[in-house]
């Protein structure tokens, strides 16, 4: 982006290169402000973690994803799109990721507890630079047993890039977590470049076809085909398999009838404060407002 902004710059006059100057030194500052308010918010705990339903149906809740926001002190909520990047790139994410996991095994504790939310399975996205941390596998184990949270409710996301190098290494460290019953979803499924014979070595419970398939799914033909061939994929490997971003009934109902048995997005509900995401567990399992089946169930 910025050598393209130079050159259309350079190409148009000194006038226009001052400005576009102007505009980089100003991303440059904002970045260096993040940075450093990153760094404070790292060790002040400064976030919090919403969560967002899955489900298998609109009153058929099995799950939700964990998903974090930065609720800044002078600039508002800041999208994780925004700093997970950033905190990548400096390494914060490592701890960051530890107060992430550590957070969301205290609420699978806590929803064990009540009746409307046990059962319920927490997904928690692993960023590659903490996976391949030596003691990532130690430290999982260290946060279960410190939290006391079950390993069969707590699913790790990850995405294909974190999964392209050393497929050994990777392969026994989700071989040791998965022993303890954590579950692992494939995130972002069909954006990246794993190939069908990573997949098959891959010990994966889930594939999480991206949000990108699902957009224009009613429209685009080719879309379609690749979420029922994703579907189908995980069906053969034995894989569970989920739509993210489902936006409305057509799209659900559409995902339903070529076979996708679970579904993410913001016609179900929206990434939600925990106070909220109970409230709107609560609604959907009210008798009124069940599928007209008559009972909710959980997985
Ligand atoms: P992701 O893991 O693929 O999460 C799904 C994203 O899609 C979330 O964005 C969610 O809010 C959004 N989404 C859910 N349903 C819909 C829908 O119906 N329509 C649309 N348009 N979007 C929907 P969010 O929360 O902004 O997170 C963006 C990305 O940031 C995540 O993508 C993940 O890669 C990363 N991220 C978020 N939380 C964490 C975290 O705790 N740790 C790490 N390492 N990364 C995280
Ligand atoms: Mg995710
Ligand atoms: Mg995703
Ligand atoms: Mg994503």
């Amino acid at each position: 982006r910025a050598d393209v902004a130079m050159y259309h710059a350079k190409a148009s006059g000194r006038d226009r290169l001052c400005f576009f100057d102007e505009e980089m030194a100003r991303a440059v500052r904002r970045r260096a402000e993040l940075e450093r308010d990153l760094v404070k918010a790292v060790e002040t705990g400064q976030f919090v973690l919403y969560y967002q339903l899955q489900v298998r149906g609109p009153s058929w809740p099995v799950g939700a994803e964990a998903l974090i926001r930065w609720p800044h002190p002078e600039r508002g909520l800041i999208s994780p799109a925004e700093f997970i990047p950033l905190a990548e790139e400096t390494g914060l994410i490592v701890p960051l990721g530890w107060w992430i996991l550590e957070n969301a095994c205290r609420q699978l504790v806590a929803w064990e507890r009540k009746a409307e939310t046990a059962g319920l399975t927490l997904s928690v996205n692993v960023s590659a630079r903490q996976f391949y941390q030596p003691d990532f596998v130690e430290r999982v184990l260290e946060i279960l047993e410190k939290t006391e949270a079950d390993p069969r409710r707590l699913k790790l996301e990850l995405t294909e890039s974190t999964l392209a190098s050393d497929l050994g290494g990777i392969i026994d460290k989700m071989r040791v977590l998965k022993q303890r019953g954590i579950g692992f979803a494939l995130d972002d499924f069909g954006t990246g470049y794993s190939s069908l014979g990573y997949l098959k070595r891959l010990p994966l419970d889930e594939l999480k076809i991206d949000q990108s398939f699902v957009r224009d799914v009613l429209t685009d033909p080719n879309d379609a085909a690749i979420a029922r061939t994703i579907v189908a994929l995980a069906e053969s490997l034995g894989l569970q398999v989920i739509a993210e971003g489902v936006e409305t009934p057509e799209q659900w109902k559409f995902l339903a009838e070529l076979g996708c048995p679970a579904y993410q997005g913001y016609y179900f509900a929206r990434p939600l404060p925990i106070e909220q995401f109970e409230e709107t567990l609560r609604q959907m399992l009210a008798p009124a407002s069940s599928d007209g089946q008559g009972t909710v169930k959980f997985e």
